[in-house]
């Protein structure tokens, strides 16, 4: 590791665990909270769990663990170069998604549309539930544990209603204040690379158009390079060579904007970076254009295509039906989830037995989700 930005996530000056516990002997504590993760059940169950596509629908396409593998590479090239705490990046990549419902966001919009009445349902605050509470591994205490730097990452927007329920890591939210560098670092590369492996995998999938993307100028731009040096060179390996050279022009540039950011700020300790009014890591403002166009191009043209609405429809009509089914019969849920419900609905009542229901729905994979229902719904299916 690079030395490190007196600004950057330092570990003596961390604001610690939930639980305190003694400093590990030959790993540093975001390594530890890295660790941690890697050795959960939640970030197994990312390999099938989609961000476009459903699982079964490729062996080739991006799964939630794949993208987020993506993020952490992003994540740590940046870091790299910033004197930023690449240990912490990649914790907090790794983690970013692991609350994730099945299905993608049309999993997450059905379970919100369902818990409307119980408090909602947003993917981002069920990570960091998940690393909080759901990971049961410990014998001295529930969750992971992490670092408080880790947890400040994984929450990446909140409600101030939520919020205040948060205590610690809730805080910047309600004084509008910002969380430290290497969170900021994670929340673009995990935009540059859904952006970017998105083209890929809808190219693959034939959802959208070589043609149609040349209207997309960060595109095009790097189409006619490759082009010009490559004449002849084939449509798979251009559409390689286009992207890889996307990223570059991405990374690139928030490492050149966010270093002149940082040299017109010159904050001195973590605690400068966490007080500014804004963001400090950021593209320039004509590649930021360019990201945008190419974000509303994957909306309008993959996101919205006709296969993918057919396939998120489906997903949605899953998520509802076992909502419904278990909500208004919880001996419907496996035993230990059974408890969990019961003891929820006694602390909080009806909200707390939806709890249940939805952390039991949001940590199944895509697979998973599909055969639960089966096994709730088709008569045939005696299992
Ligand atoms: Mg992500």
């Amino acid at each position: 590791m690079t030395p490190l930005a007196d600004y950057a996530a330092q570990e003596q000056y961390s604001l610690g665990r939930r639980y305190p516990e003694d400093a590990p002997k030959y790993r540093n504590e975001f390594q530890r909270d890295r660790d941690r993760i890697i050795h959960s059940a939640a970030f197994r169950r990312l390999e099938y769990k989609t961000q476009v596509f459903v699982n079964h629908e490729g062996d080739m396409f991006r799964t939630r663990l794949t993208h987020s593998i993506e993020v952490a590479q992003i994540s740590r090239s940046i870091a790299r170069i910033l004197h930023l705490n690449e240990d912490l990046v990649e914790t907090i990549a790794l983690a970013h998604d692991l609350g994730h419902t099945p299905f993608g966001h049309a999993g997450q919009d059905a379970l919100n549309a369902c818990m409307k009445e119980y408090g909602g349902f947003e993917h981002n605050l069920q990570s960091l539930r998940v690393v909080d509470e759901l990971e049961d591994r410990y014998a001295d205490f529930p969750g992971l544990n992490l670092t408080y730097e880790s947890r400040e990452g994984i929450l990446k927007h909140c409600s101030p209603l939520k919020a205040k329920e948060l205590g610690d890591v809730g805080l910047r939210f309600l004084n509008k204040q910002q969380p430290g560098l290497e969170a900021q670092v994670v929340n673009l590369a995990d935009e540059i690379a859904y952006n970017n492996h998105d083209v890929d995998d809808g190219l693959r999938a034939g959802l959208i158009s070589f043609e149609q993307l040349r209207d997309v100028r960060l595109f095009d731009e790097q189409y006619h390079h490759v082009k010009t040096a490559y004449p002849e060179l084939a449509e798979r390996r251009m559409i390689h060579e286009i992207i890889r050279r996307m990223i570059n022009v991405l990374v690139i540039d928030l490492i050149d904007q966010t270093e002149q950011c940082l040299d017109n700020v010159r904050p001195e300790t973590i605690q400068d970076i966490r007080q500014q009014s804004s963001p400090m890591v950021g593209f320039s403002a004509p590649v930021r254009e360019m990201s945008l166009e190419l974000k509303q191009f994957l909306r309008n043209h993959l996101y919205r295509h006709y296969r993918v609405h057919r396939m998120t429809n489906k997903a949605s009509r899953i998520i509802n039906a076992l909502f419904d089914a278990f909500i208004n019969d919880i001996g419907l849920l496996p035993p230990d989830h059974q408890e969990t419900s019961r003891d929820y609905e006694l602390e909080q009542g009806d909200s707390g037995r939806a709890r249940a229901v939805a952390d039991y729905i949001a940590g199944m994979t895509d697979r998973f989700a599909i055969t639960e229902y089966e096994r709730v719904f088709n008569p045939v299916e005696l299992t």
